[in-house]
């Protein structure tokens, strides 16, 4: 029988999380930082791991997002947008091994299930903004929706459209004739400066952070605020392909979205990486030069890079299985965020 103490532990944990998750996704106005929501996530992992008799479908632990804004049209998602299972490294450990230990797992698993050694993996960095979807018929964007819950998201399309990194119409001949792209829309540090310059010179409350500053840029119910705010845009994933060939491999993906003119962050167009060893090059790499980046990243991301090794290793209920996002350590102080309430 599961302890009192635990059954009353995990309630709490839950109406914590599912309060904080409405603040950061639906409101775009968190209270608590991220690693303070992730410590609690993991707790609540922990629980259900130790008495499954305490795990719901409805649990913060199988849910992706937040509850589309009804004030925004809906989009129903014809290929879900997940969300992704996290590692972490405990960099004040010395000896590399024991300090990827978590990381390490993941690499064996997967090796393991692949039968493959070493496995090959396309590595990018873990963009703090928002998740996007573009809808593009023969090359011209038609829909923009951001992920919502995973299967109903909102329909942003004209504010996307005041991206100006963003292509309204893709580059080149032979134009794919449906094409779905995900991204993750953010804002660039410079930019995040200069718009809490002009908040304070309007006498207007600051922004926290960029990642929340582009989310409530994004999710405006008039076009014409979020196009005098900076947002960009990285593309990551491609959901759906109608009219041409599926590449091979997840590098290979990126390569043709930056031929047809998407922005692709430079990392991604690199060779991918092999096992381990790999993986732990870019990470220690990236985490050195993390401040330098001219936008927020929260980690790094691994993709398995063939896809039919992709498919053979499919997905959990809010994740896929080849992929993996391995998070830095927390820069934030565990002091309550103060958010901008900006409301659509
Ligand atoms: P996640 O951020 O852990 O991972 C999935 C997301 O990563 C995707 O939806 C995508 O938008 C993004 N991503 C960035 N770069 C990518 C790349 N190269 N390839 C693929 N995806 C990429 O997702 P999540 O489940 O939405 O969010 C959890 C995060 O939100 C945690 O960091 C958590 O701390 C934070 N959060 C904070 C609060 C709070 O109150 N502070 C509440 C809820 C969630």
């Amino acid at each position: 029988m599961t302890p009192t103490d635990d059954i009353q532990r995990a309630a709490e944990l839950r109406a914590l999380l599912d309060r904080y998750g409405r603040e950061y996704y639906e409101l775009d106005a968190p209270t608590v930082p991220d690693a303070e929501y992730d410590r609690l996530l993991r707790e609540l992992m922990a629980l259900e791991a130790r008495h499954p008799e305490l795990q719901r479908h409805d649990s913060p632990t199988r849910r992706v997002g937040g509850a589309p804004l009804d004030a925004f049209e809906q989009v129903a998602h014809a290929v879900p947008m997940l969300s992704l299972n996290n590692v972490f490294s405990d960099m004040q450990l010395e000896a590399p091994v024991e300090r990827h230990a978590e990381l390490a797992q993941f690499d064996e698993r997967v090796a393991r299930e692949l039968a493959v050694l070493p496995v090959e993996y396309a590595v990018e960095p873990k963009f703090d903004g928002l998740a996007i979807s573009l809808l593009y018929r023969d090359g011209v964007l038609v829909q923009a929706a951001t992920r919502g819950d995973g299967v109903t998201g909102e329909n942003v399309t004209e504010n996307v459209r005041t991206v100006r990194s963003l292509p309204l119409r893709l580059a080149g001949d032979n134009l794919p004739s449906l094409l779905e792209v995900r991204g993750e829309v953010l804002m660039f540090k410079a930019d995040f400066e200069r718009l809490n310059q002009a908040q304070d010179a309007l006498g207007e409350k600051r922004f926290a952070n960029p990642r929340n500053a582009a989310a409530g840029s994004l999710r405006q119910l008039d076009s014409r605020i979020t196009a005098k705010r900076r947002l960009s845009f990285f593309a990551y994933a491609i959901a759906r392909i109608e009219g041409a060939e599926w590449p091979d491999t997840h590098q290979a993906e990126m390569n043709w979205l930056a031929t047809l003119g998407l922005p692709v962050v430079e990392d991604a167009l690199r060779p991918a990486v092999r096992g381990l060893t790999g993986l732990v090059v870019y990470y220690e790499e990236i985490l050195a030069r993390r401040a330098e980046l001219p936008y927020d990243i929260d980690g790094v991301v691994y993709k398995v890079n063939r896809r039919d090794q992709q498919e053979q290793l499919g997905f959990v209920a809010r994740a896929p299985r080849f992929a993996i996002a391995h998070k830095f350590p927390a820069e934030e102080a565990l002091t309550v965020v103060e958010a901008v309430e900006e409301q659509v």
